[in-house]
């Protein structure tokens, strides 16, 4: 009897231990990548070191594209993110400065796998060849699978600019993207990551919810809407690390065709 007691204050006592680990995990959440994109386009000789640096073959951007959609992961536009409850393997792809490669490249891929994504803007750009128009923006829009979020009028350093310039970078971008689209524009992302205490309070003050910066790291939770930090996807960053981040493993048959690391990569300052 006694013997038997104890076997049930052991199973008691162990029960909890049991429990701790999916107790840690679903306090933790799933860890989130933010992937920053800029250019997606072949990478090509003509390139320079700097815009190689930039830039992810649309090869592999499919191979990304792909995986996503292959695991089933949840691909988040940024405003998703404000009430995403970090239970399941989710992604956010985000394409900075809004150059016309992401309509001519990714966008189709994004279509193909039906995967939502955000670009952010900047909107003094718009038009210019080389980025994209506001034609294509409307295009994008209406597919249901793109937020628009801003990059400023002029992608300056923020942390330099006097209160009155920061403002109105910070808004007029904002109500220029609204009237275009006819959606509020709530996601804000810094040009170059420059940030620091006051900025960021201007971007939460010009009515934005969310910013990503360029500060490497998985978001874990929600605690820090503008300090979310990303991952840069630049030609070094091939499928073997892709496929890392939430967990699985690629198929054999899969890993006939890695994702190349091209020559000619090199440092180069945030953009
Ligand atoms: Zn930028």
């Amino acid at each position: 009897m006694i013997f038997l007691r104890m076997r049930k204050l052991l199973f008691l006592l162990a029960f909890p231990l049991l429990l701790f680990p999916l107790q840690a995990r679903a306090a933790t959440g799933w860890r989130l990548p933010i992937l920053m994109f800029h250019h997606v386009q072949p990478l090509t000789k003509r390139l320079n070191p700097f815009d190689t640096w930039l830039s992810y073959s649309p090869k592999a951007f499919e191979w990304v594209a792909r995986f996503i959609h292959d695991k089933s992961i949840s691909a988040l536009k940024m405003a998703d993110l404000l009430t995403f409850a970090f239970d399941r393997p989710a992604a956010a792809l985000t394409f900075d400065d809004g150059y016309e490669d992401f309509y001519t490249y990714a966008f189709p891929i994004l279509k193909k796998y039906q995967l939502n994504a955000t670009v952010f803007v900047i909107t003094g750009k718009l038009d210019v060849p080389g980025y994209l128009t506001r034609v294509e923006l409307l295009e994008m829009q209406a597919s249901g699978l793109i937020e628009i979020g801003s990059h400023t009028v002029n992608h300056v350093d923020l942390t330099q600019v006097n209160p009155q310039k920061l403002e109105e970078e910070l808004t007029v971008s904002k109500k220029t993207l609204e009237a275009l689209t006819g959606a509020p524009v709530t996601s804000f992302c810094y040009p170059s990551g420059r940030v620091n205490k006051r900025v960021a309070a201007a971007v939460k003050k010009a009515g934005y919810m969310l910013a990503r910066t360029t500060r490497h790291g998985f978001s874990v939770n929600f605690q820090s809407p503008f300090l979310i930090p990303t991952i840069r996807m630049q030609p070094s960053v091939n499928l073997k690390k892709v496929e890392s981040w939430w967990g699985f493993k690629f198929a054999p048959a899969a890993r006939q065709s890695p994702v190349s690391v091209p020559a000619g990569s090199s440092d180069g300052r945030p953009k």
